[in-house]
């Protein structure tokens, strides 16, 4: 049996087609098309991943991330309609890994989930990061820089994986991880780790 992925989403057209996709795929799929339901499968079934839809009635996938990211370190794929830069920024701060936004490809959805569950496999890929920053306090790399410096050419991660890290390392580092006292965004130019004065 394949890792078993829940997915959350409310139009049964879409939830249809992820689950189909999925499961061609090898994976195995629960299904729950609110949020209270989400919350409990998740809560039964400790799936290996979450694609979970930003957009649900009732408690909204932010919520519902937020939730789950309190009891899990679990990978969660946002899908997101909404193609506002604000709305994926504050999933990624809520606790969600990576997004995809509808309407998107199969081929694409399957790679980003194979790349979560890869990486969350491998729990160093954090670890990595911020030995590599912390080696070197105050200096400011790029998302290519990173990518290139800390992983190489194995190229597990892409720069949005970059991003995703760096929320969740900053939900472990900072007092407030929407205003950044540690790791800090250099805009325009990259991440650099502030060592406390
Ligand atoms: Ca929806």
């Amino acid at each position: 049996m394949g890792s078993q992925i829940l997915v959350v989403e409310d139009d049964d057209r879409i939830a249809d087609l992820i689950a189909r996709n999925l499961e061609a795929a090898g994976f195995t799929c629960l299904m729950a098309s609110h949020g209270d339901q989400a919350l409990g499968e998740f809560t039964r079934s400790r799936p290996a991943l979450v694609v979970l839809d930003l957009g649900l009635a009732g408690i909204d996938g932010l919520e519902v991330t937020r939730r789950m990211r309190r009891e899990s370190d679990v990978p969660i794929l946002m899908v997101t309609a909404r193609s506002a830069e604000s709305d994926k920024l504050l999933g990624l701060e809520v606790g969600a890994d990576d997004y995809i936004t509808k309407p998107f490809s199969t081929a694409e959805l399957i790679a980003r989930v194979r790349a979560l569950l890869r990486r969350s496999s491998g729990q160093l890929a954090e670890f990595d990061l911020l030995y590599f920053l912390a080696a070197r306090p105050g200096r400011v790399f790029s998302r290519e820089a990173l990518m290139e410096h800390v992983w190489g050419s194995e190229r597990v991660v892409d720069e949005r994986s970059i991003d995703s890290l760096v929320s969740r390392l900053r939900r472990k580092l900072e007092r407030d991880p929407a205003s950044p006292a540690y790791l800090q965004t250099v805009w325009g130019a990259g991440y650099r780790l502030m060592t406390p004065a």
